[in-house]
């Protein structure tokens, strides 16, 4: 039993086989999903899967890239998607200083306001990070994010940095990337995580690991995510497989 975390089962990429995709998905163990939007039309069709499919999850955020376009009425849409029965998180949310459509002072207002709505409506938080890992963390500080806690989506960071977000109640997420060869940092954070810290995720069709690095990314090679950190851990992949499904069941409030 495997629980991928964050898929875009909502993307594009997905439209022509979605079917073929979750069958494969469900044929490999994946007993839960979390679906993340992060715009109006990903939001919408996160939703509109997680009522389809009872193994299906959503989280509804914006992302920071489009931070420019959040509108004080798209931050109440979010208040009301976060009473839906099948929405379990907020995000993916975050800071990303790689594009530059969306300026840095945009996207840490908005951050901040989706943090303080998810203190507000009491559900964790899905933390995507890209080349502002400092900033990051002084706004989770400043703003108290501990009380929700919640993930860091494919985490990417230092070992340091790892320890720091586990002391302000957050689990760290592991995708692809730790299957890399030249892959340092996340197979270092890989072995200091204890396990009943870490998740495992795709973030499909984005960062497929090895050997399918480059091509499409699907939910059911979250396996080799899991493989792969129990290899580091000196595991079984049983084990991973096991604790690595219920932290996420206990982050998301899945029973
Ligand atoms: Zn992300
Ligand atoms: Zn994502």
């Amino acid at each position: 039993m495997l629980f991928d975390t964050h898929v875009h089962l909502n993307a594009d990429q997905f439209h022509e086989d979605l079917t073929e995709v979750i069958d494969r998905a469900r044929d490999e163990g994946i007993e839960y999903m979390v679906v993340v939007g992060f715009d109006r039309p990903t939001i919408k069709k996160a939703i509109s899967l997680a009522e389809e499919y009872d193994f299906l999850y959503a989280s509804v955020g914006w992302h920071p890239v489009d931070a420019v376009d959040m509108k004080e009425e798209d931050l109440e849409w979010l208040r009301e998607l976060s009473a839906h029965p099948k929405v379990v998180a907020l995000g993916e949310m975050g800071l990303d200083y790689y594009w530059d459509k969306s300026p840095k002072e945009i996207q840490q207002e908005v951050f901040r306001k989706q943090i303080r709505l998810a203190k507000e409506v009491g559900l964790p938080i899905i933390i995507h990070n890209r080349e502002a890992t400092s900033d990051i963390v002084e706004i989770l500080r400043e703003e108290k994010a501990s009380e929700v806690g919640g993930i860091m989506h494919c985490f990417s960071g230092s070992p340091e940095t790892a320890v720091q977000c586990l002391e302000m109640n957050f689990y760290i997420s592991l995708g692809g990337p730790v299957t890399f060869k030249n892959a340092k940092k996340p197979k270092e954070v890989a072995e200091i995580v204890p396990l009943d810290k870490l998740l495992i995720e795709t973030d499909c069709p984005y960062l497929a690991p090895h050997p399918y690095r480059g091509k499409r990314n699907e939910p059911a090679y979250v396996k080799l995510v899991a493989e792969q950190i129990a290899q580091i851990k000196g595991l079984s992949f049983e084990e991973v497989a096991e604790e690595t499904t219920r932290n996420a069941k206990k982050v998301f409030g899945i029973n």
